[in-house]
């Protein structure tokens, strides 16, 4: 039962300034934008709602009860495979990371994230990966309960951009380095009160 309409939300996070970091200008242009359509699903992606489908069916045989289905996302960046966020009842995973890792995705990281939504509905406030969740994965899944993946997360290191103000080189992440590059911020150094500019893209 998956509803791709739940799929629809885009997420903005927060930008963070480092402390030495601050943007000069507003980013006034951010409410004219239109909103990013969501890509459809990839048959990967796709397989994945499968699976967490047939992840219910089972909780829902062994616990005698039913389970609201979670919203579930594709747009988790960073080295994390995934995320479970138990009071809105959401999955999120890294759509990098299940490409080169679908095995371990569709047995491990589906179960793992799933019964960290299943261990809130079923005991409310526990330890992230404590005896709830565990014997959750164990019992039902019939899964390790290991909590963290072997992945290789090479590909998912966020590349940097150096820039460069009075006081020498500067990195910036790919995000910040965007919001240069469409006009819709600059960053000022605090030390030396000069506009970082653009040098290089660096590893
Ligand atoms: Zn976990
Ligand atoms: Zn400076």
């Amino acid at each position: 039962m998956f509803n791709p309409r739940s799929l629809l939300s885009n997420l903005r996070r927060k930008a963070i300034s480092p402390a030495s970091i601050t943007p000069t200008v507003a980013n006034t242009a951010k409410a004219n934008t239109p909103q990013r359509q969501p890509k459809p699903l990839t048959p990967l992606q796709q397989q994945i709602l499968v699976r967490i489908e047939d992840c219910y069916q089972q909780a829902e045989i062994y616990f005698k009860r039913t389970f609201a289905r979670p919203q579930t996302q594709f747009t988790l960046r960073g080295r994390s495979a995934g995320t479970a966020h138990l009071q809105q009842n959401r999955l999120r995973f890294n759509p990098v990371l299940l490409r080169e890792n679908s095995e371990a995705f569709l047995a491990e990281v589906v179960p793992h994230e799933i019964s960290h939504l299943l261990c809130f509905q079923l005991f409310g406030k526990t330890k992230p990966h404590g005896r709830e969740w565990q014997s959750i994965m164990l019992k039902l899944f019939k899964v390790s309960p290991n909590t963290t993946h072997s992945f290789d997360t090479q590909s998912v290191k966020g590349k940097d951009f150096e820039y460069r103000c009075a006081c020498g080189p500067v990195r910036l992440s790919i995000r910040r380095h965007n919001k240069v590059l469409r006009g819709e911020t600059r960053y000022l150094c605090k030390r030396c009160h000069t506009h970082l500019t653009f040098t290089q893209a660096a590893e």
